[in-house]
């Protein structure tokens, strides 16, 4: 099954090349069905991490990227401009935060993390307050993996143990405790308070994924402490950034995850499901105010501009990726989804080795009392006509918006036995 090219040449996202872990070979993908090679259909839990909100193969959305194939794939940034850009740009205001007015556009969501960390110590600069360079951040928070953006990280799960001192020393406060669903508790927000306090002089910014930490832990958290965050910032000269790359066009139930809490940000990171999976683009968007500082900074400009900067093809597949979205009610069909996600799930809370279960939105997790075997668990799940990739304590779901009921099910019911039968294997193990 596994191609021995492919074993032996091309790595795959954090494997060993010495021993890596199996691939399955992919021929087509239609809706929220992958079909392997070898014939083999598995009903897709995971949205290609997070983009693939429209599903595969979307006939719109191939449409939107051949009529732009015929005009141009790619042009320049830099003293041009075209109508994917502009018209994408005009639609990203209507259903971002209000305050937020000038977007950037760049290549992955990494790079726009990347792009958001420079514009705060710009801005900085700008304002005469060279020392504002460092970020405090929370742990599980996960930003990217280039150089800044890891360096902002969980410091346990995110790499630094590996890249050690070569990485920028960041402030870490507990991640929230106060559950999306639960309780208010004030203790939650004491040490970024503390941290704040005394080191703000040497701050730029917060940056934070609201509501969801994504790949950092899965974890929902309370919109209070977001409320407080910001007004922490507001005090103390702070920058705020929201990280929406994965909470972003209504995976959690709003359009992006700052409105559970009504919190805006100064700058706002998004990317993944922007342009419905097709390919890589992110956008950071940041307030007037912000810009014209930078704007008016000794630099006078704002040092960033990568080749594939706002990609034609790129934009013209968002543009009707964020249309399509938009133009139907979405919130009803996340709502669905939601509903049978905490219907099915609930249940496994029972089984002694599955720690917690949780839904939000169109996210359903599952986290287990310790680690999976990520090689044998994945089996199993391609082996019962499914694609659900588990890491950590994790088991998790995020499908495409546009899976059938009884897709869903189907996925929902063979997840469960695998997480089920888990207990089983322990259980003769012991026995
Ligand atoms: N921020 C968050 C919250 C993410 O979930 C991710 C991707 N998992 C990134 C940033 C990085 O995006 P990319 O992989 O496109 O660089």
């Amino acid at each position: 099954m596994t191609d021995l090219f492919d074993l032996e040449h091309i790595w795959h996202p954090y494997t060993s090349m010495l021993n890596p872990l199996p691939t399955f070979k992919v021929k087509r993908a239609y809706g929220a069905t992958i079909e392997l090679e070898d014939g083999r259909i598995l009903v897709d839990g995971m949205s290609s991490w997070w983009c693939a909100i429209h599903g595969y193969n979307h006939p719109e959305l191939n449409q939107a990227v051949s009529d732009q194939l015929q005009k141009m794939a790619h042009i320049m940034f830099g003293g041009l401009t075209h109508e994917p850009a502009i018209e994408l740009g005009k639609l990203l205001l209507k259903i971002t935060p209000p305050s937020l007015d000038k977007i950037f556009y760049a290549d992955s969501g990494s790079v726009s993390v990347e792009v958001a960390l420079k514009m705060t110590v710009q801005y900085w600069t700008a304002l005469n307050q060279p020392a504002k360079t460092n970020f405090i951040t929370t742990r599980s928070g996960y930003h990217g993996d280039t150089w800044n953006a890891m360096s902002v990280c969980d410091p346990v799960t995110g790499m630094h143990q590996i890249f050690g001192t070569s990485l920028p020393n960041r402030i870490f406060v507990p991640a929230p405790q106060s559950r999306f669903d639960g309780e208010w508790n004030p203790q939650d927000i004491q040490e970024l308070k503390q941290q704040i306090e005394q080191h703000h002089h040497s701050i730029a910014a917060l940056i934070i994924e609201p509501i969801v930490q994504g790949a950092g832990g899965m974890r929902f958290y309370h919109p209070e402490y977001l409320r407080q965050a910001k007004a922490l910032c507001e005090q103390y000269n702070l920058l705020l950034i929201f990280d929406e790359i994965a909470t972003g066009f209504g995976r959690t139930g709003k359009m992006f995850a700052w409105e559970h809490a009504q919190v805006e940000p100064d700058i706002m990171c998004i990317g993944k499901g922007l342009t419905g999976g097709y390919m890589t683009l992110s956008a950071t968007l940041t307030t007037k105010q912000v810009a014209e500082t930078i704007s008016r900074g000794e630099a006078g400009v704002f040092m960033h501009g990568p080749t594939f900067m706002a990609n034609p093809l790129a934009c013209a597949v968002a543009l009707r990726s964020t249309q399509l979205l938009v133009e139907q009610d979405w919130q009803a069909n996340i709502q669905r989804i939601e509903k049978i996600l905490a219907e099915q799930l609930t249940d496994l809370a029972q089984l002694d080795h599955v720690a917690d279960v949780r839904v939000l939105g169109a996210i359903g997790v599952v986290e287990l009392t310790s680690n999976v075997d990520m090689k044998t668990l994945q089996q199993q799940f391609v082996e019962r006509g499914i694609w659900v990739r588990p890491f950590g304590k994790l088991v998790y779901v995020m499908p495409p918006y546009v899976i059938r009921d009884d897709e869903l099910h189907y996925l929902l019911a063979q997840l469960i036995e695998v997480v089920k039968n888990m207990q089983g294997v322990n259980a003769n193990v012991l026995a």
